[in-house]
């Protein structure tokens, strides 16, 4: 599979496109999602052009789950979340929109909820609820 480099993430990772910051260091970049399905819904993502988890490398794919676990925890501590779920798609006919691999890490429960939020967060709310989770980081 090969990479699209003018993938909407490529795009944020370039700072081509903003986003809502949660995290960054030399290999992560995490951030709110445009269209929540939950408050708090955060989104993040190496920095290694990968489409699909299978074409990270395990070197990178270890280091996402590190950071994956320390902005869940942030996550769930900022939105005072009971639970949170965490989840990765991998292919269309997995029903990934977004070619570069990223883990969804959502407050609560997946169960009962849209596999895709069709409406798009308020931009002002999101770099709250973001400011609220950096300050767990
Ligand atoms: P996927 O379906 O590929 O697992 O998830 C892609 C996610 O990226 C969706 O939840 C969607 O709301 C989010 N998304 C799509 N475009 C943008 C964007 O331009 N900015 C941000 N922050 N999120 C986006």
């Amino acid at each position: 599979m090969s990479y699209d480099e003018n993938n909407i993430f490529a795009k944020i990772l370039r700072d081509e496109i903003p986003c809502s910051k949660v995290y960054e260091d030399d290999t992560t970049l995490a951030f709110m999602d445009i269209m929540p399905q939950a408050p708090g819904h955060t989104l993040v993502i190496p920095k290694e052009p990968a489409e699909t988890i299978l074409e990270l490398s395990p070197e990178a794919a270890s280091d996402l789950i590190n950071k994956v676990q320390m902005v869940a925890q942030a996550v769930k501590t900022a939105m005072k979340a009971d639970g949170i779920t965490l989840f990765q798609l991998n292919g269309a006919a997995a029903g990934q929109t977004v070619p570069h691999i990223h883990f969804h890490v959502l407050p609560g429960s997946i169960l009962g909820a849209r596999t895709h939020a069709s409406e798009m967060g308020d931009p002002a709310e999101l770099e709250k609820v973001a400011a609220r989770i950096r300050a767990e980081l």
